[in-house]
């Protein structure tokens, strides 16, 4: 039977957080059997760290090492460095060309994310135009399915216009519109409650040791209107309980009972549920360890990663300019 394509990517800002482990990778590991492509996606981290350029490369590193430890595997999908394969920017200028300048400006989080990265000077070419490099990273793999979170939907939606504008331009139909796989846990709570980001500064990494996993949970938010153990609580608000949920099935209605009723302190409540997200990412934490060991192995895979993308993305790009009267 054929393998459905698969195609997405992350941005190496850094390492990888839980919010990234249950919101995409868990993802990316259900689909990696069908035809996956994952991509390191360096030249979108430049959109917005072009100042900062000098980490890029050693963050790229971290998101192989953190894709690997939990649980990709390079035998069942293809891992790339998106700069690894210049068609990509070819064909991000090549649908530039087409692409309505006011599609980009009502893009919802372009505004959303200038307001966020304030600290930033994001009044560039390439941050406005980086819905078109992303809809050319899906579009050189012909992606069918895109794993996204909810707040990727409208980029999605902009690669099937462009897809659907290039049609009507060229009649050759060389692009299927893609369709999302949205994540099972779209939104993972930080220890302050609000969306697990780094730009908070509010994340549990894949790489974090047990102690700092303990301690972060020690200081993690609860129901705010908790003020002491008599206070009946109400775990539907508290962050903790949301991974209680997630990682402690078979206490979850206990631990709710004693909260609702304030039979539980959340001191005790926060170190039983810390116990359990360690023992969660213990096989992660050891699996990331071996890799950090075997860095040109990571390398190899990557290599073998990048060749296999061009094939197909060369291939791609020469039916685009074909299409386009590039090519004769
Ligand atoms: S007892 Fe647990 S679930 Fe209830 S508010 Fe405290 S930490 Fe949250």
């Amino acid at each position: 039977m054929k393998k459905t394509r698969v195609f997405s990517g992350t941005r190496p800002t850094g390492k990888l957080h839980l919010g990234n482990l249950l919101g995409a990778l868990e993802n990316y590991k259900k689909l990696q059997g069908q035809d996956a492509f994952f991509m390191i996606a360096d030249l979108h981290a430049l959109t917005t760290e072009y100042e900062s350029k000098t980490t890029i490369a050693q963050n790229v590193m971290e998101v192989v090492i953190d894709y690997l430890a939990s649980g990709l595997d390079p035998e069942k999908c293809t891992f790339f460095v998106q700069s690894e394969v210049q068609e990509h920017a070819s064909l991000s200028l090549l649908l530039s060309m087409i692409t309505p300048l006011g599609w980009l400006e009502r893009n919802p989080t372009y505004k959303d994310q200038l307001q966020e990265l304030k600290g930033k000077d994001l009044n560039t070419h390439g941050f406005l135009g980086y819905p078109v490099l992303q809809a050319a990273d899906i579009m050189l793999y012909k992606g069918e399915k895109v794993p996204v979170g909810e707040d990727q939907l409208p980029h999605l939606e902009l690669t099937r216009e462009i897809i659907r504008r290039f049609f009507y331009l060229y009649k050759k139909n060389i692009f299927p519109e893609p369709e999302a796989v949205l994540t099972q846990v779209p939104k993972v709570p930080g220890l302050d409650g609000r969306k697990m980001s780094k730009s908070y500064n509010n994340c549990i990494y894949l790489a974090d040791s047990r102690e700092e996993v303990t301690k972060k949970i020690r200081g993690m938010m609860t129901d705010p209107a908790r003020k002491t153990k008599e206070d009946k609580g109400h775990p539907e608000v508290c962050p903790v309980f949301f991974y209680h949920k997630l990682l402690n099935p078979e206490r979850v209605e206990g631990v709710a009972h004693e909260c609702r009723n304030a039979l539980r302190g959340c001191v005790e409540c926060k170190m039983e549920m810390a116990t359990k997200l360690n023992e969660f990412l213990d096989p992660i934490r050891e699996r990331r360890e071996s890799w950090m060991k075997k860095k040109t192995e990571v390398r190899q895979i990557l290599d073998q990663g990048a060749k296999r993308a061009r094939e197909i993305a060369s291939q791609t790009l020469r039916e685009t300019m074909e299409a386009m009267g590039l090519v004769a």
